[in-house]
C-alpha cells in the first residue's frame, strides 16, 4: 500500500520523458511504473497530459533573514519557491546578518528559519578575508560549500577576497567553492544615470573574463572544485572550456535573466533589471544558450536576490543607486521553459539544468530526479498553458520583477514536498545538510 500515486503522460523521469505512474511511501519514491500500472495507494492523482517533474533545486537564493528580513524572509521566499516548482533551495551566506561565515552564524540563521520553511533549505557558507580557519568547522556543520566574492559584494560585512585570500580559503578545506566572478580592476564607478547602457558600460565583460581566470587559477593551484556563479559574459566560456579539458573541476551556472532578457530592451530608469554582473546584449545570450546546450554551462539557477522596493526602484530611476538583484525563484521555470521551447529544447533539458545538475553540484543524491529512492518532491506542470506575470501574484516579500506583464508558457499546478502537498499554510520543509 502506497501513500500517493501520481500519474502523467509526460513524466520527466531519470530516464527521460515518458508516460509513468510514480508511487510514494513515507515521502520517498518507491516505484516508477507504467502510466496504467495498477498500484494500491491511499491517494491518487492523474495529471493526464500535464507534465510531472521532479521538484527543482535552486542552489542560488538570498533569503536575507535574519537581519534584512524586510528584504526577504524564509516563509515568503520558500512559499514563492514552491509556487514556482522549486522544492529545495540553498541559501547564500550574505545579505542576512550575521553573514554565514562561522558556525555560530549558521546556528543563528537556522534558528531564524526553524518552522518557517515551505520547501527544504540548505546553506552555503561564506569565505571572507581572515576566516579560513573557520571553514573546516562550518563545513563539518553541514554547509554545502563556500561562496567568495572577487569584487565588492554590495554589503560591508561580506568583503571580497584577493586571489591570495581565495587560495588560502581553498587550501583550508576540501569543499565546493562558488565564486562571484567580477574583477574589481575592470569595474568602473557607475555615474548617476537612468540610461541602462551607462550602467552596463561600468561592468564590462572583461571584468568577468579576468575573474574567471583568477578562479580557474585557484582551482588549478588548490586542486579544488570551483563553480562560477551567475555567468553573464559569454566571452569567458572558452576559458571554462579549456579548464575542463585540462581536467580541472570547474563548472558554471547562469540565470534566467541572462538567458531571457537583453540589454537592448531595458527601458530607461527600469532599475528592476539591474543585477551584477549585468544583463548583456541578445547576441551574448545566444552564446549562453549554445553553451547550455553543449553542457558547458551546467545549471540554471535564480540568484533570487530581493530588497525593499525603495532600494530597488529609486524615484530617480538611477541605475547606480538601485540595489542590484533580481528576485525570480517563483518565475525561473516558466521564464526558462518559454525561451527554451522556442529554441527547440525539451522538458528533460530544462529539468536537467534546473533540477538534476544543481542537485549534483551540491551532492543532493535524493533531490532533482524522479527515480526510486529519491525524495518524492513532485511538480505538476502544465507545459502548454500560459499566463501573464502579475507582480501581485508573486509570493516573495517584495514582488518587484522585470518580468511584469510578460506572457509566459508553463504553469505550476501543484507541488509536493516529500509526498505532501505544499499549500503555503503549515510549513513542512526541512534543513538539508551536505551528504558527504
Ligand atoms: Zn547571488
Amino acid at each position: 500500500m502506497m501513500d500517493l500515486v501520481v500519474r502523467s503522460r509526460r513524466a520527466v523521469t531519470a530516464d527521460g520523458e515518458r508516460p509513468a505512474a510514480v508511487g510514494v511511501r513515507e515521502g520517498v519514491i518507491v516505484e516508477v511504473a507504467g502510466y496504467d500500472a495498477v498500484l494500491d495507494a491511499a491517494e491518487e492523482h492523474d495529471l493526464g497530459d500535464d507534465a510531472l517533474l521532479p521538484g527543482l533545486v535552486d542552489t542560488h537564493v538570498h533569503v536575507n533573514e535574519p537581519g534584512r528580513t524586510q528584504w526577504e524572509g524564509f516563509p515568503t521566499a520558500t512559499r514563492a519557491a514552491a509556487a514556482g516548482g522549486v522544492t529545495a533551495i540553498v541559501d547564500m551566506p550574505l545579505n542576512s546578518l550575521p553573514p554565514t561565515v562561522d558556525v555560530d552564524a549558521l546556528r543563528v540563521k537556522q534558528a531564524a528559519a526553524t518552522g518557517q520553511c515551505h520547501v527544504d533549505v540548505g546553506f552555503w557558507g561564506g569565505a571572507i578575508p581572515g576566516n579560513a580557519g573557520a571553514l573546516p568547522g562550518l563545513h563539518e556543520a553541514g554547509v554545502f560549500g563556500f561562496k567568495a566574492f572577487l569584487a565588492d559584494s554590495g554589503v560591508p560585512e561580506f568583503p571580497p577576497v584577493s586571489p591570495i585570500e581565495l587560495a588560502a580559503a581553498l587550501s583550508a578545506v576540501d569543499a565546493q567553492f562558488v565564486v562571484h566572478a567580477e574583477d574589481p580592476f575592470h569595474l568602473h564607478e557607475a555615474a548617476s544615470s537612468a540610461a541602462y547602457p551607462d550602467f552596463l558600460a561600468s561592468r564590462p565583460p572583461e571584468a568577468e573574463h579576468a575573474a574567471v581566470r583568477t578562479a580557474i587559477d585557484a582551482a588549478r593551484a588548490g586542486g579544488r572544485r570551483v563553480h562560477i556563479l551567475h555567468l553573464s559574459a559569454a566571452g569567458a566560456l572558452p576559458l571554462i572550456r579549456r579548464a575542463r579539458a585540462e581536467g580541472l573541476r570547474v563548472t558554471a551556472e547562469t540565470c534566467p535573466h541572462y538567458l531571457a532578457l537583453a540589454a537592448e530592451h531595458v527601458p530607461p530608469g527600469a532599475t528592476e533589471f539591474k543585477c551584477c554582473p549585468p544583463i548583456r546584449e541578445a547576441a551574448n545570450a545566444d552564446l549562453l544558450w549554445a553553451a547550455l546546450a553543449a553542457g558547458e554551462i551546467t545549471c540554471v539557477v535564480s540568484d533570487h536576490s530581493p530588497c525593499t522596493p525603495e532600494l530597488k526602484r529609486p524615484d530617480t530611476g538611477d541605475f547606480a543607486a538601485a540595489w542590484g538583484g533580481i528576485a525570480s525563484v517563483q518565475l525561473g521555470l516558466p521564464v526558462i521553459w518559454t525561451a527554451a521551447r522556442a529554441r527547440g529544447h525539451s522538458l528533460p533539458d530544462v529539468v536537467s539544468w534546473m533540477a538534476r545538475r544543481p542537485a549534483d553540484l551540491v551532492g543532493l543524491s535524493r533531490k532533482g530526479r524522479l527515480a526510486v529512492g529519491a525524495d518524492a518532491d513532485l511538480v505538476a506542470f502544465a507545459p502548454d498553458a500560459s499566463f501573464t506575470v502579475d507582480p501581485a501574484a508573486l509570493h516573495h516579500r517584495n514582488p518587484v520583477t522585470p518580468y511584469a506583464g510578460q506572457t509566459l508558457t508553463g504553469v505550476v499546478r501543484a507541488t509536493w514536498l516529500r509526498g505532501r502537498p505544499v499549500t503555503g499554510e503549515t510549513p513542512h520543509g526541512r534543513f538539508l545538510t551536505r551528504e558527504s
